[in-house]
């Protein structure tokens, strides 16, 4: 990576690196051993260290640090710590700002020009005349450079300054859209039966169940979600890290692993479904054995591949492990967790969180 930058840019081709090496090297390519663990800093692979952590009750990162890497701390390996740390500990989770990426120490999401992106949160993509008008407002008022329709169905204001975010929130008065960070993103809907004459499932309602059961849920790489209400996928729900599909007798697909980026791939069936309730049981207890046993940034579709579906079939159906009720009640305790991160805006964590110049004295 160092003689060729290959792989260092969108990290899309890695994968495909490592098999060149091993290809020419006559599968002999020596990994850097710190390739399985978690993160780079602590020494463990995943499963190990979660268990460390819960047995040690490590709810902090200084304190994974110090029990697990003779006290070295990495910073490399910081912010991957605290999204394993949260999906742990949920509101037990002893939060160290340092530990954060500029994007989830002001929910945001920094643009290249160093402004950010704000997205309300839109559930469904049903939105109301009021919402736009505040939406409208917030753009006039603070000058947004642009105003946009994002591909997940919601509106980006970008070009916002970090001075003006706590006030560009507070004048929205809706929660944040999380467009930002590692973490449940939105869940897009078609129309689904309510006004589509192909409509065979109710796809808006579920979409909106879906999105504000598991808003702002952390996880080890973003997590995107789709509803259709019939199989012309108009909503793209067949490749999406989670998606469900009406069919024929006003039953449920539940798709997993698809992926629409820089890597695509039609996601794998789960299992089929009667109702909307089962579709919200069983995508969040995948998404709970996702947040369990994925490596930090690794998307769903590389999982799910890894995996394999038939075991995680036999995991998240057939509870074979006998944790189906574990990874229920786990992700049951993040949803109860969860606080919209704008309302930081009115009550700020640190002196200088949203200030754009940090004061020499500070
Ligand atoms: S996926 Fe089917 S139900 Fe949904 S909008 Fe398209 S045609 Fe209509």
């Amino acid at each position: 990576m160092e003689a060729t930058r290959a792989g260092t840019g969108c990290g899309a081709c890695k994968e495909l690196v490592g098999q060149i090496l091993d290809w020419a090297s006559g599968g002999g390519a020596e990994h850097d051993p710190s390739h399985h663990y978690y993160v780079p800093g602590v020494p463990l692979a995943k499963p190990e260290l979660i268990e460390a952590v819960r047995r040690m009750h490590l709810t902090s990162v200084s304190s994974v640090f110090a029990a697990l890497a003779e006290g070295v701390e990495d910073a490399g390996s910081k912010v991957g710590l605290a999204s394993l740390l949260r999906m742990l500990w949920g509101a037990e989770y002893t939060d160290e700002r340092d530990a954060r990426f500029i994007n989830d120490r002001v929910h945001a999401n920094i643009q290249n020009d160093g402004t950010f992106s704000v997205v309300p949160q839109i559930p469904g993509g049903v939105t109301s005349p009021q919402q736009l008008r505040a939406i409208a407002d917030v753009a006039d008022k603070y000058q947004v450079p642009m105003v946009k329709i994002t591909g997940g169905q919601r509106i980006d204001l970008l070009g916002v300054k970090k001075d003006d975010l706590p006030h560009v929130w507070t004048d929205l008065g809706m929660p944040s859209g999380h467009a930002y960070g590692k973490s449940f993103r939105t869940c897009k809907t078609c129309v689904g039966t309510e006004f589509c004459r192909y409509g065979l499932g109710d796809s808006t309602t579920l979409g909106i169940r879906i999105e504000k059961r598991f808003q702002g849920i952390e996880s080890p790489g973003k997590l995107k979600l789709a509803v259709a209400g019939c199989p012309r996928n108009c909503s793209e729900a067949m490749i999406k890290d989670v998606g469900a599909v009406a069919v024929e007798g006003g039953r449920w697909e539940i798709y997993v692993g698809g992926a629409g980026g820089s890597h695509v791939r039609k996601g794998d069936i789960l299992c089929v479904v009667d109702t909307h309730d089962e579709v919200l049981a069983l995508t969040g207890r995948f998404m709970q054995y996702y947040r369990e046993h994925a490596r930090y940034l690794e998307r769903t579709y590389g999982f799910v591949e890894r995996v394999g579906i038939d075991r995680i079939r036999a995991v998240v159906l057939d509870d074979v492990d006998g944790t189906a009720a574990r990874l229920d009640a786990a992700m049951q305790a993040s949803v109860d967790a969860y606080v919209d991160p704008w309302q930081e805006g009115q009550r700020p964590v640190t002196t200088n969180q949203f200030n754009s110049v940090i004061p020499a004295s500070s």
